[in-house]
């Protein structure tokens, strides 16, 4: 092909490009590249080809075009950023030079957040060139089969991680799915050779099925003589992988790996056809989603409509107008080939995602989270609901209720309980529903446990739950360590004249202040020989050695016991060799960090360790705390799979103890009783509350 016929295919595709500025570019790459030959061993020149062809199907201009053909000369060839521009110009130079430093972070050690950073930069000021850096993948993936195997597996993982989440976010849903099948052939040939084989062998009677749903809508769209297009398509491999994955699947069990588009003329009609698809079919209620109304945030607009089709088979209907499909395909390409001529603050304004991040990226001034947010953000956004006052939060797919507690706001997410939406009440671990409007059920006596951070998905919630809980681990160490400290001068019988000074103590451990001093000591930082040495200076040096007398004759019956319970509950680490319950004689060792694990008296792990580190215990009375407060629960709900697993769950994350459990399942019916140990009423009620939202639940009583 000469330069005259690439140019002349080109604007085949797009008549608006300038000929001469291509021709002219074409020709210096040419000789740029001359000699170099492909992996493939073709001229290499065919590469930068593919890249401006691709650009050209995107509706851009020819200075990106021209910027595409030029992507590889300053990283590759003797030719410099400064030839360019002479040659060509500052903004094609600019776009030329910006690709080729994004190729070189890429280089760069590994992909750390850092990278992402500068990839943004270079991005926000230029967005134009990720339809470049999207082209180049795309042909380079295309290609991919002459690399070495691992450098493959390398690119595909990053084009499944970075690239096809990146067109998903900016719509470009042709090249998303395109990247996508390409990278998954590589990254896992047997699962793509079993879903591709399955759609072979089963594409004669998907096609059957397809006609018997396309045939009579034609009839009826005829006959009612409204004007439209449509069709049946076969999902994509990755897209029913991941459908597989999520629902735990076969692929013959899943009943939508195809769907039918009807494209219509203008908006109107597509409401109207949506009216016949529901005359021939029984639509699922719960599957509509109107998209034209609620466009996603990248632009996508659609009605998705879920119909029992013949044989009971549920299907998919997509039906938009052919402007918004050209947006579906090409994403916002084709609507930036016009704004791409805007100025930087207009298009910035269009472009949210990015202005987003740019301002994220100076708000978070660490790495790490700064990543987190960018997964976060790059991972399709097609979770939201609405609050009751109707505001719309929009969250990363896979977040619960509690992380939409905690958009709203955190205090909410801190004393959530559950949710109702759709007439259900759902747990907080349950995924949002999407297009619902979702009202939070909330008690101020409830709070959050360490299990929550595997329930969020979003950092904030993260981060929320967190700091609520290094703060209560904390006010728990100080009035544990306080504990131990008024405990160990009693036995030592040091009054409160003789006893150290604060700053001595500061000074000895080596602490800021009195309560970090505590604090240590309740999280177990501080070995308790220390305090007894340091102790010892002030107590009656005679008592001091009698005591370790003491220990060796009596073991510790002579010591005043620590009270514990619901006020160091976060401190108390019941331990696994004799599994002790609240109310048991125990006694106790501090864990560095954790506070005390507590064991059996008679434990013949505790038993071995020296008396000196050893700490005894007693159980706040039910007066002090209603420690152990004994409870039955009468449960009864309807039968399901893992029922009780749930009940279970939602007593443990009370911290509760359960001491006996009886199920009984009759028709359908489920009756359990379960005996449980709490340490206060509070608790209770918690776990009543909590037991509420378990699905299937109907009635839960304390007797
Ligand atoms: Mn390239």
């Amino acid at each position: 092909m000469t330069p005259e016929d690439i140019a002349q295919s080109l604007i085949d595709i797009n008549p608006k490009l300038d000929r001469e500025l291509i021709i002219k570019t074409l020709n210096f790459v040419i000789d740029a590249h001359k000699g170099q030959l492909r992996k493939s061993g073709q001229p290499y020149v065919v590469h930068p080809t593919n890249v401006a062809k691709t650009l050209a199907e995107l509706k851009m201009d020819t200075t990106v075009i021209a910027a595409g053909f030029l992507h590889d000369v300053v990283e590759d060839t003797k030719y410099s950023t400064e030839e360019i521009r002479e040659a060509f110009g500052t903004e094609i130079a600019e776009m030329v030079d910006s690709v080729t430093k994004i190729s070189d972070i890429q280089k760069g050690i590994d992909r750390t957040a850092e990278t992402f950073k500068k990839f943004l930069a270079y991005v926000s000021k230029r967005p134009q060139i990720i339809a470049i850096k999207l082209a180049d993948r795309l042909d380079n993936m295309h290609t991919l089969q002459y690399l070495a195997p691992e450098r493959q597996k390398a690119i595909s993982k990053e084009t499944l991680d970075f690239y096809a989440p990146l067109a998903h976010r900016l719509g470009l849903y042709s090249f998303k799915f395109e990247l996508e099948d390409l990278a998954f052939k590589y990254l896992n040939p047997d699962e793509y050779a079993a879903i591709e084989n399955h759609l072979q062998f089963t594409s004669k009677e998907r096609e059957d099925y397809i006609q018997s749903i396309i045939f009579p809508l034609n009839i009826k769209m005829n006959l009612e003589q409204l004007d439209c297009d449509i069709k049946g398509r076969s999902k994509h491999i990755y897209s029913i992988y991941e459908k597989m994955k999520t629902r735990g699947c076969k692929i013959d069990e899943l009943y939508d790996i195809f769907a039918i588009r009807i494209i219509a003329n203008q908006i109107t009609d597509c409401y109207v056809a949506l009216g016949y698809v529901h005359n021939l079919w029984m639509p699922l209620y719960s599957r509509f989603k109107d998209y034209i109304a609620i466009p996603k945030p990248n632009l996508y607009q659609s009605l998705h409509t879920t119909i029992i089709g013949p044989q009971g088979k549920l299907v998919e209907v997509q039906i938009r107008t052919k402007d918004m499909n050209e947006t579906a395909e090409y994403g916002m390409a084709a609507h930036w080939a016009y704004k791409f001529n805007l100025k930087k603050e207009e298009l910035e304004k269009n472009m949210d995602w990015v202005s987003k991040i740019n301002r994220m990226q100076k708000e978070i001034p660490n790495s790490t989270e700064f990543l987190g947010f960018l997964h976060e953000s790059l991972l399709p956004e097609d979770s939201y609901a609405w609050t009751p006052q109707g505001k719309k939060i929009t969250l990363p797919l896979g977040a619960t209720i509690l992380d939409f507690a905690f958009a709203v706001h955190t205090d909410l997410g801190l004393h959530c309980l559950g949710a109702r939406a759709a007439g259900k009440v759902l747990t907080i671990d349950a995924p949002i529903p999407i297009g619902e409007t979702v009202q939070i059920l909330q008690s101020n006596s409830q709070e959050p446990q360490e299990t929550w951070l595997s329930m969020v998905k979003t950092q904030k919630a993260q981060a929320s739950i967190k700091h609520w809980l290094r703060k209560t681990l904390t006010t728990q160490s100080v009035v544990l360590g306080q504990k131990i400290w008024q405990k160990e001068l009693q036995n030592l019988k040091i009054s409160n004249v003789n006893s150290p000074l604060n700053s001595d103590i500061c000074k000895a451990f080596k602490v800021q202040n009195i309560s970090s001093f505590y604090e240590n000591l309740g999280k177990g930082d501080i070995p308790l020989e220390e305090i007894f040495t340091f102790l010892k200076q002030y107590s009656d040096s005679s008592y001091a050695w009698s005591k370790l007398k003491l220990f060796n004759v009596f073991g510790s019956s002579e010591e005043t016991p620590i009270s514990i319970g619901y006020n160091e509950r976060f401190l108390l680490n019941y331990a696994s060799c004799c599994n002790p319950l609240p109310g048991d004689p125990v006694e106790g060792i501090l864990k560095s960090g954790k506070g005390i694990e507590i064991h059996k008296e008679d434990c013949k792990i505790l038993n071995k360790i020296p008396q000196e580190q050893r700490l005894t215990l007693q159980w706040e009375t039910p007066e002090q705390a209603e420690l152990g407060q004994k409870c039955v629960l009468r449960v009864e709900a309807t039968d399901r799979v893992a029922i009780e697993k749930d009940i279970f769950n939602a007593i443990a994350r009370h911290n509760a103890l359960v001491k006996k459990t009886i199920f009984e399942s009759k028709e359908g019916r489920v009756n359990g009783r379960v005996d449980l140990l709490a340490f206060n009423s509070a608790q209770i009620k918690n776990i009543e509350q909590s037991l509420q939202t378990v699905a299937g639940i109907r009635k839960v009583t304390v007797l």
